[in-house]
Formats: structure tokens, sequence, C-alpha cells
């Protein structure tokens, strides 16, 4: 069984947050407690008015100086708009003063302050060991060791007071200090340097199994002062930037980045962080994305890791010009401008008088004792002693008598030779019986309960003066204290939840004090086991794997063991069914812990696809929280679909198929069937060649072993054969040629079946009707374009219809038989002429055009070709002297013929028109005399011709005019005539029925 340990992170932050500056225990790391302490101060609603308005104040104090300055548009290496930032004019000296708190004040040097303070400056100043790191700026502010003391007397700016306050409870003993010592905070920073500061920075976490505690290393707020646990540099930059209204870089630990003058440290060029990590310098974490929401960053930069603002940075040494600008906005607004202007950095004269005492001989003095006060001032001629502001003496020595309890403000004038010098010191004589009740809590806030987890609190003694003590607890509610022991330390263990109030009475036996008290919070450590489940997949077909999650949300461990248990349906159905086999916890999950497991179950039927699983369904863990114990999934079989899963598509067709996996189970192999047409049959996405109507099944088979199929319903839309056209010629005179165009709808190519085409004298739906022929078009005939054009020769008709039918039989099955047949008309070749009789004027033009019926006709002849403009053409122009009789015949490109004639009769255009000369030598020019006539002229009655002896040698009679065979051959019995004149006597009778007579003569030569 495969376990992976998951840790929960249920704290994103704070999980290890250490001042590395500070170099002190990992286990216990030390923090900046400024946010807590922040938290502290602003249960004072007037100090949270205050602080949002002089946020307030300060972002209007740097939107009108961000006028002044001007952004450039090159952006720098890290992304950040680049100022042009007005060179340093004039440097900002803040006096400073430092309370040496410790039980031997001596032991910090002067010059050990002095260096401090010089660090200090390098850091602000951007200087020294700070200067390498090129997001940081010089600030302008400096800091020195105050040379005017509040009373405007000569000082050194240290301050040093003996007391076991050097160890500093924040949570009982936050006030302590300043009542110590605090001078004028409108004048002067206050920096109290204790030995160590006792507290815990919250959230503190518990995380698998253990508790990450977060202790102190200094705290600070704006314009109140700083308590750190070192003179360390970075240290002391961090809380100074406190001090003048930085807050850390990671503040609201949420990346927000609307407006970055509201959002974060309310400082735009330290891009959004919400980490709290340390990261190496080179490669500094990036916390948010957020960056170019707002402000100077055009593209998404890391965390600035090394600003003396964040946290944890191995590399701090960075002020931005931003954090610049919020600290001068704020030393400007201050308490109108105070720390500006107060000149305490400057000589008040000129003289080199210190002035110092101290009561280490007795530092804390109890009611009654005469306190004797070393003065060690140097370069002094004479002193004023004052207590609470009067003079008590004028010696050099001095000794008091306190004689109640209470602050006694003692203070020492020390005068140059002249009087015109001085130097004072002060310092706060804190009396009292001689007993101070003390504690401090090694742990503030655990979870603890009798009988299940116990987390046993260390209330360290640290009273003073005591040798006796009382210790109380109060009840779970915090009410109701009870006598918890009398040992010095207490070890205290919290048997019930709640919210625990302790405190301390210390006596010597006259003298008694009573502790601050300390309320903390104990949690209910209960373990709270909770499944989360990751992935079910179908195993092997019969069993389920599941891979879950057992988190344990409670302070105390889940012992291996506990049982998971599975179930076929979702909690609170209908007979659910326990599935085979139950999982058993093999480790410990810790508090705060995780883990990750696989468990493989058998199914209670094929296919189940839902799942329950409950932890400790026996109920054998006391849980924080038991209805959170179970988990249901459903639908996690392995299932597969294939698209189109029903379509219906036109043959020939290429179908992209493509198997969706519904599951979350990979798949480790595909077959799709049948084989046919088919790209691939491995792949998930084949394509499918359509020819026909087809069921593509797929099979696939998950990565753990379970297999599903799927199928395809690829259907085709069926064939429709149509007859598109049909043409009909006649061919040889003795058939026809029938040309159809049939077509296959759909994207059909080919016919599946053959099928016949019948061609009929009519329609046989309506009349009988005569076979005149048919084909067959086979199935392997190729419809490219869809249509195939057939030609077939079927018997001659004399009927004007040809009616094709195809596929009557219904051979190849078809949905639309609408368009199976078509009558079709049939116009045989014919030639006509129309009229066929014409009349003509002799030598004149005369249009005949032959109609051209049926086919149209591939050669015309017209027979005889004399007296044609064109002889093979169906229009002519005919012009001719005598009567004509014309054949005019013609085919069509089948070898179809036919015939037609057109009849010519000449006239004469005038009445007669008798020659006088005629030549009868048989050249065919002039061999004949006749009557030439106008159509007026209906007949010739009579026609005679005489030789000169009066001889008769022609007649005819009742002929027509214009015929030259009913004309004189130039012959006389038998013989050629002589040459010579003869007379002629003709009768012809007119169109209007009157007879009239010609005579004349004519020469006959040959
Ligand atoms: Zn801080």
């Amino acid at each position: 069984m495969n376990q992976k340990k998951v840790l929960l992170h249920l704290f994103l932050f704070l999980s290890i947050s250490v001042l590395a500056q500070q170099n002190k225990s990992t286990t216990q790391p030390n923090g900046c407690g400024s946010d807590n302490y922040l938290q502290i101060l602003r249960k004072d609603a007037a100090f949270s008015a205050n602080e949002l308005n002089m946020n307030k104040q300060i972002r209007l104090f740097n939107a009108s100086n961000e006028i002044i300055r001007q952004r450039t548009n090159t952006t720098n290496n890290i992304g950040r708009t680049t100022y042009s930032v007005s060179p340093i004019t004039g440097i900002i000296s803040i006096p400073v003063v430092v309370h040496i708190i410790k039980s031997n004040p001596e032991s910090v040097t002067d010059q050990m302050v002095i260096d401090g303070i010089k660090e200090l400056n390098d850091a602000f100043a951007h200087q020294g060991s700070y200067s390498s790191d090129t997001l940081g700026v010089n600030t302008g502010i400096q800091f020195c060791l105050a040379k005017t003391a509040p009373d405007g007397s000569l000082t050194n700016g240290i301050d040093r007071i003996s007391s076991y306050y050097e160890n500093i409870d924040v949570d009982l003993e936050s006030g302590a200090l300043a009542t110590l010592s605090q001078w004028d905070p409108a004048y002067y920073a206050n920096i109290w340097l204790v030995s160590s500061i006792k507290g815990e920075i919250p959230p503190t976490i518990f995380e698998c199994g253990s508790w990450q505690r977060v202790g102190y290393g200094g705290y600070a707020s704006a314009g109140g002062g700083l308590v750190v646990s070192s003179l360390s540099g970075p240290l002391v930059a961090h809380e100074m930037g406190h001090f003048l209204s930085l807050l850390h870089t990671f503040q609201g630990q949420n990346c927000a980045n609307a407006d970055c003058t509201l959002d974060g440290d309310l400082v735009c060029d330290t891009p959004p962080d919400r980490s709290t990590k340390s990261s190496p310098c080179n490669s500094p974490e990036n916390s948010c994305n957020t960056d170019t929401i707002s402000g100077p960053f055009k593209k998404d930069v890391p965390d600035n890791i090394s600003n003396f603002m964040d946290y944890g940075s191995p590399c701090p040494s960075v002020f931005t010009q931003g954090q610049s600008d919020r600290m001068h906005a704020f030393i400007n607004l201050f308490n109108g401008g105070s720390l500006l202007n107060s000149n305490r950095c400057n000589l008040s004269c000129a003289d080199a008088i210190l002035a110092k005492f101290d009561w280490y001989a007795n530092p804390h003095p109890i009611i009654g004792d005469v306190v004797n006060f070393n003065n060690s001032s140097t370069g002094a001629s004479s002193y004023s002693w004052y207590v609470n502001g009067v003079l008590m003496a004028n010696t050099a020595s001095f000794n008091y008598t306190v004689s109640s309890a209470g602050t006694y403000v003692v203070k020492l004038v020390a005068y140059n030779a002249s009087g015109n010098c001085n130097a004072s010191y002060t310092g706060n004589v804190l009396v009292d019986c001689g007993v101070v009740a003390r504690f401090s809590p090694d742990k503030r806030i655990i979870a603890s309960e009798g009988g299940i987890y116990k987390d046993p609190v260390l209330f360290q003694n640290t009273s003073y003066g005591a040798t006796n003590y009382q210790w109380f607890v109060s009840d779970k509610t915090g009410a109701n204290f009870s006598n918890a022991g009398n040992t010095k330390d207490l070890l205290y263990d919290f048997l019930q939840p709640g919210t625990y109030k302790i405190k301390l009475v210390a006596s010597n036996g006259s003298c008694i004090s009573n502790s601050g008290t300390y309320t903390l919070t104990v949690l209910n450590p209960k373990p709270d086991g909770s499944l989360s489940i990751y992935q079910v997949n179908c195993y092997k077909t019969d069993s389920i794997r599941i891979v879950f999650g057992i988190n344990n949300s409670g302070y105390d461990t889940i012992h291996a063991g506990a049982i998971v248990s599975f179930y076929d349906k979702f909690p609170g159905a209908v007979n659910p069914q326990k599935l085979n086999k139950s999982f058993v916890l093999p480790n410990d999950i810790l508090g705060k812990c995780g883990a990750v497991f696989t468990q493989i179950v058998g199914v209670s039927k094929p296919k189940q696809d839902s799942i329950t699983l409950i932890f400790d369904e026996t109920n054998v863990i006391d849980e924080l929280i038991e209805s959170n114990n179970s988990a249901f999934k459903q639908k996690f079989q392995f299932r597969i679909s294939t698209k189109p899963s029903d379509t219906i598509v036109y043959t020939n067709t290429t179908l992209p198929l493509l198997l969706n996996n519904n599951s979350l189970d990979p798949i480790s192999s595909i077959i799709w069937s049948p084989n046919i047409g088919l790209s691939c049959t491995n792949c998930t996405n084949p394509t499918l060649n359509v020819t026909d109507t087809v069921l593509i099944k797929a099979i696939a088979n998950s990565s753990f072993n379970c297999t599903d199929s799927a199928y395809s319903y690829i259907k085709v839309f069926p064939i429709d054969i149509g007859l598109d056209s049909t043409s009909i010629v006649c061919f040889n005179n003795d058939s026809l040629l029938v040309t159809v165009k049939v077509c296959l709808a759909n994207g059909y190519k080919r016919l599946k079946k053959k099928i016949e085409i019948d061609y009929f004298n009519n329609d046989f739906n309506l009349a009988p009707a005569i076979k005149l022929g048919s084909i067959f078009i086979d199935s392997n005939t190729l419809f490219s374009n869809g249509c195939v054009v057939i030609p077939t020769r079927i018997k001659m008709t004399l009927t004007p219809n040809i009616f094709v039918a195809i596929n009557t039989s219904l051979a190849q099955f078809e949905t639309n038989t609408s368009n199976n047949s078509k009558l079709t008309k049939y116009t045989p070749f014919k030639l006509i002429a129309q009229p066929t009789d014409y009349d003509a004027y002799r030598g004149e033009n005369l249009p005949v055009t032959i109609i051209n019926q049926g086919d149209a006709y591939k050669n015309i002849i017209w027979t005889p070709n004399e007296g044609l403009s064109c002889a093979n053409c169906l229009s002519t122009i005919i012009n001719t002297k005598i009567n004509k009789n014309y054949k005019i015949w013609g085919i069509n490109q089948f070898y179809c013929t036919d015939s037609t004639f057109v009849n010519i009769s000449t006239y004469y255009r005038s009445h007669l028109a008798l020659p006088t000369v005629f030549t009868p030598n048989g050249d065919g020019l002039n061999d004949y005399f006749y009557v030439i006539a106008g159509k007026d002229v209906v007949s010739v009655n009579k026609f005679q011709i005489f030789n000169r002896w009066g001889q008769k040698v022609f007649e005819s009679s009742n002929s027509k005019p214009n015929e030259y065979i009913s004309g004189w051959d130039g012959y006389y019995k038998g013989k050629i005539a002589e040459n010579g004149t003869y007379v002629y006597y003709i009768l012809i009778t007119l169109l209007n029925g009157t007879i009239e007579e010609v005579k004349g003569n004519i020469t006959l030569f040959r």
C-alpha cells in the first residue's frame, strides 16, 4: 500500500519566521512584535483613529510631493518605474535616547551604543555594509544620540537603569519600560535596550504534532518608541522604520494591490508580499502576482526580501524611495513636526561636561532605605541634586531616604566652572516594600485536555525579593481562582479547554505583591479525523481503487489502527453494502497533519459507481467533530463515449470519429471495429470513410484494467436514382438514338445493383405501350460527378413520344421513384418546302427557305444546282430564266435522310417578248423560238410560222407561254429549215379572257 504524508498547511504564514539578524535559537526564533503590539494599542479607539488619520495625512502629503517628483519612462531591472529623485538637500537628524535596561547596564558601553547608532545611520543612508543592493536608497534620515536633555542641559543620550525588567514579558509588563524611563516622544526617539523580550508572536501555529512558536526580537510603534533585544543594525533599523510609521512589507499578507497607497504596507514601490519566510538573497520568493494592478511595477517581480521591513531576510539592507517618502512624510506630520525641529541633536552649550549617577548598590530600594547615589559625572565643577523637581543638595555626593512606595524622579545637574553651561542626568527610583511578583509563561497558547492530550505550561517565576509564593489559576471560564500551588515556578496541566487566568502572589513574609493576570487560551486537543477522496478508479473490473486522505485537524494524534470502512452507496441510502476490505491506518497521524493512502476494495456489483468512506465507524476515537467522518464519491467508473454517437451522412463522406474518455482514468488501449474504412483502429480520433450504413464499436481499456465500450451508428442517405434529361435523334431512318442522363443523389458514385433502362412508345401508366428497347447500367459504372450519360439505339416509332423508365423492377433499393421516368416528345427528321410552287420573273432573285424539323440536318443538297446561290443551304436564292423543278435532299448526323421539292415557274415581267432572231444550232442558246410572255398571258391558243413561200413550217395549239418545248426548233419536215426570214402568227388568251392576235417576222440563221 502506498502511503504518502501530506503536510497540512492550515496556516499559510508564519510557519517559520525568523529575524535572521537576531541569530537566536531556531526553536524559539525571535521576530518583530510590532504588529502584535499595534493590536494591543489599537484597542484604544483614540489610538486607532489617530493612526488612520496619520495614514491619510501621509498619503495626501506624498501625493502632493508626487507632483514635484517626475516619474521617468524608464523601467529598471526589477520592472519598477524609476524616479528622477531630487538629490538629498538636507539631512534630517532625529535625536535618540538609548535606555539600557539591564541588571548590569554598564555591560553595554557608550562605545557600543555609539557603534549601534552608526550602524543605524549606515542602514538609513544606504551606505557601508548596507550599500550594495540597488533597490535601496539613501533616506536622508539620520539619528544622533541626543546632545540636549529634555531640561535643556547637556546629555550623551545614554540612560542606564539596573532593573529586573531586563527580561520583560510583553503580555504582562508592556508598560513597565516607560515607567523606568522615557523622554518626551515628541522630541526624542526612545530606544529601550533589554536583554530579552518574553512573548510569542501570534499567530502561533501547530503543524504535524508540534507548535511553531516565534519569540520577540523587538517591537515598536509609530511615534511611540522602540524596544529591542540587541543593538543589531538591521533590528534597530527595522524597529526604527516602524517608529517612523513603516509597516511590514508583507502587511496584511493578502497580496492586495487594488490601490498601493491603501493596500499592504501603503508603500507603492515595495512589491506586494504575503510571505514571512526566509529565502536566499539571490533567489527571492515571489509570493504575490498582483504587482502590476496598481503602482509602479510594469511586471510581476519577486518579493523585496532584502527590505529592512521584511522578515527573515538573510541580507536586509534596503529602504525604498517610497518607504523613505513615507518616513519623511511622517516626520513632517508627527506632532506638527516636533521631531524634525527638536534641535536636540545640537549642543545647548559648548563644554565637555557629562552628568551621570547610579544607584547600582541598591537598584530596588524599599521603603525607608537610604539610597546612595554614585556621582560619576565628568568635567563638572559643581552639582545640584533634585528629587521630584525639588532642589535637595549642591554637593557632589548625595543620598536620599525613600520613605514611601512610589517613583522618585532624581536629577543631577552638573555645572562648569563658570556656571554658564550644565549637563543633567535623571533617574526614576522605584520604591516598594521589597517584593515584586512577576512571572512569564513558556507558552501563550496550548491545546490540552485531561486524559487526551496534555501540554503543560511552565510559568517561570521572575519575582523580585520574595521568599514564598502562591499561584492562582481560574476555572476554564476565567473566573473562580483557586490555589494552584506554592512552588517557585508552576508547571500546570490544564485539564479542560477554556480561557484561563493565572496570577501569582509573592511575599517575603511582610511584603506582599500581586502579579499581573495572564490570560491563557487552552484549545480543545481532541483529534479530528476527516476524509478527502482524491481519486477513485475502476480497478481490474471487479474492484475499486481509492486514493484518499485522512486529515487530522485536531491536535492529538490519531493512532495507528484506526479503521476506514467502505460502502457501495451514499450515506443514508437504503441497504448499503459494506465492501471488502476495510482500511487499517498503519501509522499515527499527528495533530494538524494528514496522510494519503490507496486502498483497493471489491465492488458489490459490476460497474458500481458510488462509494462512501467512513472514518472510525464504530466510534472508537473521541473526536472534536464527529459529523465530518464520511466522504462520498460517485460517477468514477471508467466510461467512454464515441462521437458522433448516431448520425446520418452522405455516402463517401470522410467522417471524423472521436473517443471521449468520460472518466479520470487514463486509457491504455483502444480497438475500433469493424476495420472497414477506418484510418486507424487503435487511436482516439480515427476518420471513417463512410460508404454504407455501419455500426462502429469502440472498446477501451483503462490503465487500471477496466473495459468499456461505446457505439456509433453511422447511417448514410439511401441511393436516389434520377432521370435527368433525355435527347432523341433519328438513326439510319430505321432507329432512334436515345441519350439519357441518369444521376445518383446523396453522394453516391456507383450503384449497388445493376438497373435497367426501358424505352417505350408511350407512357405505360396511361396507355398500352410498345417496348422499343432497353439497356442495363452495371453496378461498376462510375457516376462521375454523380451522373452518367447512356446512349441507346431503339426501334423507330411513328408515335411522337418516347417514354423512358429506369429501375422499374426496383432492383436497386431507393426511396424516391418519382424521378425515375420521363415522357419526351420526339419530332422526326424532316425537310419541308412551304410552299412547294413559286412563280418567278425571268432573271430575278427569288429567296427560298426549306424548313428543317426534328434533328438538325448535317448535309443538304439541291439538285439541279443551276440558278442557286447555295446548293447546300436551307436558305438559298434562285435566279432562273426558265421554269425549274428542284429536289432538296438532306441527312442528319446519324444517317437519317429526307427530301422535298420546289417548282419554279418563270414569267416575263412585260406582256410579250418575241425575239427577231433565233439560232437553232444546238448550242443550247436561243435554239428555240417560243412565246415569251408576262403573267397576264394565260395560254397560247395558236402559234403558226410560215416561210417566204407561204408554207406553214410549224404550228402548235393550246400550249403554255414561256415553255420552249412548245416552241419551234428550226426544223421543217425533218430537215433543218434554211436561213431566212419567216412570218409568225400567234393567237393568245389573256388573263382577263380576251383573245389577242400577234403577227411578226423572225430571222433564222445558223
Ligand atoms: Zn516589525
